[in-house]
């Protein structure tokens, strides 16, 4: 068939609404031979039956700049490319029939605020004039943003997939991708077939946007691409008389949206238990197909509407719409280069936003293919923060019956999934539970957060407030900086780098020196190109050619991709040893007493120093002692062979019952951790944030030659800091701090914080956060007078450059 091209820089697998965006924006950059291949009809997949709702705040600022970015992209495509979009801004408004959703939408209004989101508040009379149809009885509160919209998702596809072919795209309907040829970690081949005809296409990069075929895409990749298809439904109701233009109305505490319609309304349904669909794989012939309709499932769900808004009870229903949709483990998409491969890259796994985020998501995947660089960061929805286990179809079918509905489930801070737990656990994780222990977590490890008493449920008990274990957390808390906390830290990343060359290829890669002495630990970052942190690491020199590289536990794969990535031809090998070693912290200034008890071995400063590691008898096992800290106390990192891990469990924690040691969770950890300002990947340190700002540059040696970021390192010395980051407390002891929460200097917003928590210590809540300071000394920064805003108030905040505990670390030294 000679208008399939033999060879392309680029194919894109999936025409729907991304794929479109994809093509759409590798074009606009300049990109030729892009070819995009559907194996039906452009839009037949998900894409043509979407609501078509376009909002544009979400749960991270990047996130909020792609959706603000689609808004921007979507006003303008018709008159780009003549094909009517139907977008339209007709403003949404969110209510909420409980005080602790109100503290919910009041704590997304101030985020949104600090985004640059314009936002209103509005009370249960301002919500009932803005629709008059709404019962507002029970309405505790509303938000209001007049930007939101709404539009007609198939010609939006249709207008990007027009302007893509306008740039030089080929967009070519009814040709299915097969299968791909491979070599080691590069796709070479697209094979396709289309009526009868098979061919392969040589292709520098493929790009899979399959939608919910793109766990199976990601197969044929020989890549990890979890998402479930679940089925998801709406109604539209016959034509309503007088019912003119009105705002989006999102009603999360019943589960529903509402949207008007050519005079109808459409009724849709976020259900907390959704039905997965296709477990035996997607129809061959699918193709702008429907489920079959499921009005008992539906039915809770209308009978709360019909109260709610009281029209419907009569209005009739013109349409049952039951359509499929792929979820991720997470509810957050899959976008980026997989790390399985060199040149495979995804954008899949919708949940339900993919019409008002493709927009941004095209454009950021094309900006990351053209630079080889993430241009901002987008941990959110990197596929490299999915864990390989997964892809496990039975894991995917049993969470994502969750988290269809999560997406307007209360967002509860610390809100832990309910389903496809216990995959990953810990050796010491029948003897935490036996005493008390309340797990959370995180890819897939099953972490203990924080001990019940025996008299207390042994459950989370959420809330916006202080939840069921503020005080359980702060008796940790108070054992941690008074005697001694024993907690597990398994969960970490472990990578073993070890050959000929494992020196040369760490000190290529990260900004700390890694020609130390054996058993010398090295807090370090790996740096892009930028300055900016693509990880937070500590590197331990096991021996003359074997390092050590400890992550947190949801970044291990993509630390070891970029390791991967970066080795050229050096002869190392990295292994991920995670599972070899156990982990068990004894953290607090007894803790020295404590190791004492248990091991013959020498735990003085002369002979096991801050930020050294040495192996030690412990009880009647091995193990190696590290000694770091990230709760700013003195203490030790144990680190243990898996099978002798419960002895040695058993052996400490008898020891520390009679010195009065307590078992901690991780939510002491981040509580004394942000006390001593210590940064959290992820939040407070990302890739856009440059390491001197981050206010690590103690980390960086640039007198070594030759490191990814050094020269960003230098350049930012001599222009001088842009940004600092302040650690705050609250002088209120009160109101709690999340994230997000916005920073005011003098009156006047100028970031949000990138964490927050409790100090028990330091009484009150405890916020890191980013303020522009370029041309000002510190003195100056420090000069202002700041407020944090909580839910629409704002609370007076001390701030400080250096750690509010302990700033001279006099206390890890001891
Ligand atoms: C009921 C419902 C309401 C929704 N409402 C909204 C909303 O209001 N707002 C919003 O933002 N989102 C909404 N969504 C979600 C939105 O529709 C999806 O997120 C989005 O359409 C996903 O687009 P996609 O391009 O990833 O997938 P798709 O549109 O499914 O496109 C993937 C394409 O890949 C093709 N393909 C697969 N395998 C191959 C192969 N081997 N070779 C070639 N082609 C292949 C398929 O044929 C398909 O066309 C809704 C979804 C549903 C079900």
């Amino acid at each position: 068939m000679s208008k399939i091209p033999d060879r392309a820089r680029a194919v894109i697998i999936g025409g729907g609404v991304i794929g479109c965006s994809v093509a759409y924006h590798l074009t606009k950059l300049g990109w030729k031979d892009v070819v995009l291949l559907e194996r039906k009809q452009l839009t037949s997949g998900t894409t043509w039956h979407a609501a078509g709702l376009i909002a544009q705040l979400r749960a991270s600022s990047n996130m909020t700049r792609l959706a603000k970015y689609t808004q921007e992209l979507y006003g303008e495509l018709e008159a780009e490319t003549g094909i009517s979009t139907g977008f339209r801004r007709c403003g949404s408004i969110t209510v909420a029939l409980t005080e602790e959703r109100r503290e919910e939408i009041f704590r997304q209004a101030s985020m949104a605020r600090a985004f640059g989101v314009e936002v209103e508040r509005i009370t249960p009379s301002e919500v009932k004039a803005r629709y008059p149809h709404l019962n507002v009885d029970d309405v505790t509160a509303g938000v209001y943003l007049d930007k939101d919209g709404q539009g007609d998702p198939a010609n939006i596809a249709l207008a990007m997939a027009k302007g893509a072919r306008q740039m030089g795209a080929k967009i070519l309907e009814r040709v299915a991708v097969t299968g791909l040829q491979k070599q080691g970690r590069r796709v070479t081949g697209v094979e396709w077939a289309s009526g009868g005809e098979t061919g392969v296409i040589q292709a520098d990069c493929i790009v899979n946007c399959a939608g919910m075929w793109g766990h199976q895409v990601g197969r044929m990749a020989g890549t990890n691409v979890p998402l479930q298809a679940c089925e998801h439904f709406y109604i539209v109701t016959e034509p309503i008389a007088d019912l003119t233009q009105m705002p989006v109305l999102r009603v999360p505490d019943e589960c529903a949206y509402y949207k008007e319609d050519a005079g109808k309304i459409l009724l849709g349904a976020f259900e907390p238990v959704s039905k997965p669909w296709g477990m035996d794989g997607i129809p061959a012939d699918f193709e702008f197909d429907q489920l079959p309709e499921d009005f008992d499932h539906f039915e809770p769900i209308l009978e709360a509407a019909v109260n709610r808004m009281p029209m419907l009870a009569t209005a009739g229903i013109h349409t049952f719409f039951n359509g499929p949709e792929s979820f991720t483990p997470d509810d957050a998409y899959h976008l980026g280069l997989a790390p399985e491969m060199d040149n495979v890259w995804v954008a899949a796994g919708f949940n339900s936003i993919g019409i008002q985020s493709a927009g941004g998501a095209g454009m950021a995947l094309a900006a990351w293919m053209d630079s080889g660089e993430k241009p901002f960061d987008l941990g959110d929805v990197d596929i490299s923060r999915m864990q390989p286990f997964q892809g496990n179809r039975h894991y995917l079918f049993e969470r994502s019956r969750e988290t269809l509905g999560l997406l307007y489930a209360d967002h509860f801070p610390y809100r832990q999934k309910a389903t496809a737990r216990g995959i990953r656990r810990t050796p010491f994780h029948e003897h935490l539970k036996a005493q008390g222990a309340v797990f959370g977590e995180v890819a897939g490890w099953e972490r203990a957060n924080w001990f019940a008493e025996p008299d207390q449920d042994h459950a989370y008990r959420y809330s916006w407030k202080r939840q069921n274990w503020f005080e359980n957390s702060a008796r940790e808390h108070k054992a941690v900086r008074e005697n001694i906390g024993l907690y597990d830290m398994t969960s970490f990343g472990k990578l073993r780098v070890e050959g000929r060359d494992a020196e040369g290829l760490l000190n290529h890669v990260c900004g700390g020196d890694m020609s130390v002495p054996v058993g010398k630990i090295v807090y370090t970052q790996f740096l892009n190109a930028r300055g900016g942190i693509e990880a937070d690491v500590t590197v331990t020199r096991l021996s003359e050619t074997a390092y050590l590289v400890v992550t947190p536990a949801a970044t291990r794969l993509a630390d070891q991709t970029w390791l991967r990535r970066h080795l050229g031809e050096r002869s190392v090998v990295i292994t991920d040893v995670t599972n070899a070693e156990a982990v068990l912290a004894v953290m607090g200034p007894n803790a020295r007493q404590l190791l004492q008890a248990v091991s013959p071995d020498d735990f003085s400063n002369a002979a096991n120093p801050f930020g050294t590691a040495q192996t030690i008898e412990i009880g009647m096992a091995l193990a190696r002692v590290h000694r770091v800290t990230y709760v700013g106390e003195l203490g030790w990192e144990v680190y243990i062979p898996t099978d002798m891990a419960a002895h040695v469990f058993e052996v400490l924690h008898q020891a520390g019952q009679s010195l009065g040691a307590k078992l901690c969770g991780m939510h002491m950890m981040d509580s004394c951790r942000i006390e001593k300002g210590f940064r959290h990947f992820g939040h407070d340190i990302t890739c856009e944030d440059h390491v001197l700002e981050a206010g690590l540059g103690f980390a960086v040696k640039t007198a070594k030659p030759d490191f990814i970021g050094r020269d960003a390192v230098l350049r930012k010395k001599d222009a001088g800091l842009q940004n600092r980051l302040l650690q705050f407390r609250l002088t209120d002891p009160g109101p709690l701090l999340y994230h997000n929460e916005p920073v005011i200097r003098d009156g006047q917003v100028v970031g949000y914080l990138s964490s927050g928590n409790y100090g028990h210590t330091l009484g009150g809540a405890i916020g890191l956060g980013y303020v522009p300071c370029a041309g000002e000394t510190a003195a100056e920064v420090l000069a202002s007078a700041y407020e944090i805003e909580v839910a629409g108030t704002r609370v007076t905040a001390q701030a400080s450059l250096r750690p509010m505990y302990d700033p001279k670390s006099e206390r890890v030294k001891v």
